[in-house]
């Protein structure tokens, strides 16, 4: 396309860099002027691994619309891989610094012109100045300095409040009887014709030969600028008041609960965490929600969401490769592999498992209380159960799941990022949910028929790292409790016997 006389020199984007801060300059992010961009839908990414269908759908969705939105300063073009189209699309492109080590290598053997990360709130040196030096990276610490350094919610040096943190005002458990919290629903998106070319695309791409999981429903997540900034005004107007309190707390109808949805559109880079905060911490500020959620929100962004960004390059590439400090080498069952919520009789993982399959999300409690605690306790290969949320989570990105599924949900890591493993029994799941009511098994139950597997499951688990933890600071605890279990010996042989059978 480009020549010697007449150089192309374009801003490629990757499909997780679609808002406008992507666009414009190092020192001038946003600020574009009329910049030639390069998108590029690539097929082989979906041969790779057997992606959620509604995974699929909402990257190729969001990437057209980008497209549509750019007209023709945008060259779109729809090819195997990303280098050959790169080469032939322009002499020279500049990019933001992509969140994957193989898309950052790429981009260096590409010979490209790599500008910063955008896209989160502490700059990668500012995170390295922080962590030089520290034995442990807590996260509370990562975030009091985050805040510190903002001045979000913050009072002069104090934070804003006379607190950093309200959990004892969160947390709480679903209110009692209650079926779903009464919130009114989320605003969904609209579906168009690019949506609908979308799903044509993919039936043919089936066809051909090329597997997805799950379904490909009514599109819930918002894929275009426009939908993700009112995604956030919905948010803001109807759930946040309510995050903070019930943050921690399922129900089995009430698959969103007062939680944001902006996972997907702030991972597709469409919404900047910034201006995210911002917007919630003015509607606090104006008192239309208490302290307690928009702190509790500011931490999940501002804290979670950088933390983990900033661990996925802090602990390298061969993290998520190498870690299994608790030796868990268990293959993922078919019926876990194929989200068969069908198979499983109890409650909190059928739920958790049939909203994957419906919709390729869960809220984070289900995530690493009911589906990453049964991966704990169960020793299933961290390998594998990072490659299958990856595969089947709507947001999910190597970035976001290093830290979250080896380290927080798998304590694969040794404990590198978390001091001890999220570990629970059934007992966990009855007080922060509704899904022992009407479950064929019961939490209080160790052994027989009725013996809640998550509950038998956690002292199996216990039993097994027992030796390593007799002194451990934390989990001590927990071994002399198995210590005193009088039914012991039955609740192991009932749990050997159970192997990788559905729930
Ligand atoms: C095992 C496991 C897997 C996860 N996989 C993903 C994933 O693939 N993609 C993803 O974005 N998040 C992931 N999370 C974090 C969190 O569960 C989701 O961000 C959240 O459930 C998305 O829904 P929401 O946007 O309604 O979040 P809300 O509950 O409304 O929270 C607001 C925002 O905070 C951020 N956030 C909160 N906690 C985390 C965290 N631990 N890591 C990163 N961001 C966080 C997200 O951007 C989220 O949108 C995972 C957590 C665990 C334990």
């Amino acid at each position: 396309m480009g020549s010697a006389s007449d150089p192309v020199m374009r801003r490629w984007l990757f499909a997780d860099q679609l808002g406008p801060h992507f666009l414009g300059p190092a020192d001038a992010p946003g600020d574009d002027g009329v910049e030639p961009v390069l998108l590029i839908e690539s097929q082989s990414a979906f041969r790779r691994r057997r992606y959620h269908r509604a995974k699929a759908h909402l990257i190729l969705s969001a990437l057209r619309h980008r497209a549509a939105e750019l007209g023709p300063r945008c060259v779109y073009v729809q090819a195997e891989g990303y280098r050959d189209a790169v080469k032939a699309q322009a002499d020279n492109v500049s990019v933001v610094d992509p969140t994957s080590y193989a898309a950052r290598r790429l981009v260096r053997e590409l010979d490209a012109d790599v500008l910063p990360a955008r896209g989160f709130i502490t700059s990668q040196s500012d995170f390295e100045q922080w962590a030089h030096g520290r034995r442990q990276l807590r996260q509370e610490d990562f975030y009091r300095e985050a805040r510190r350094r903002t001045g979000v919610l913050m009072a002069g040096e104090e934070p804003q409040g006379g607190r950093w943190n309200f959990d004892s005002d969160n947390r709480l458990p679903p209110p009692r009887g209650a079926v779903t919290l009464g919130l009114p629903e989320p605003a969904w998106p609209v579906e168009d014709d690019i949506d609908a070319g979308v799903r044509a695309d993919l039936d043919r791409w089936e066809q051909e030969g090329i597997a997805f999981s799950g379904e490909d429903g009514p599109r819930r997540f918002a894929v275009t600028r426009a939908e993700a900034l009112a995604a956030l005004a919905d948010f803001i107007q109807h759930r946040l008041p309510a995050f903070g309190p019930y943050e921690d707390a399922a129900l089995t109808g009430d698959w969103s609960m007062a939680h944001s949805l902006l996972s997907v559109p702030m991972n597709l880079g469409l919404l900047d965490p910034r201006e995210v905060i911002d917007a919630v911490v003015s509607a606090g500020d104006r008192g239309d929600a208490p302290l307690a959620s928009v702190e509790g929100f500011v931490r999940q962004v501002m804290g979670w969401r950088d933390y983990v960004w900033h661990l996925y390059w802090h602990f390298g590439p061969d993290y998520v490769g190498t870690s299994n400090a608790l030796d868990a080498r268990v293959p993922l069952p078919e019926w876990f592999r194929d989200l068969d919520a069908d198979a499983v009789q109890a409650r909190c993982i059928a739920t958790a498992l049939r909203e994957v399959r419906e919709r390729g999300w869960n809220h984070h409690i289900l995530r690493l209380m009911v589906l990453g605690n049964w991966a704990l306790q169960r020793a299933y290969d961290p390998r594998e159960v990072t490659e299958w949320f990856t595969a089947n989570y709507v947001d999910a990105y190597p970035w976001v799941m290093a830290a979250n599924v080896v380290g927080m949900a798998l304590h694969a890591d040794g404990g590198r990022m978390a001091s001890k493993p999220y570990a629970a029994g059934g007992a966990y799941i009855k007080r922060m949910t509704d899904f022992c009511g009407g479950c064929a098994y019961r939490p209080d139950r160790r052994v027989g028929d009725q013996a809640c597997p998550v509950t038998a499951g956690y002292w199996a688990f216990i039993a097994r790292h027992a030796d390593e933890w007799r002194k451990h600071p934390r989990m001590a605890q927990p071994v002399r409790g198995l210590e005193r279990l009088a039914d012991r010996d039955e609740l192991l042989a009932q749990e050997a016997d159970r192997g990788s059978q559905a729930p």
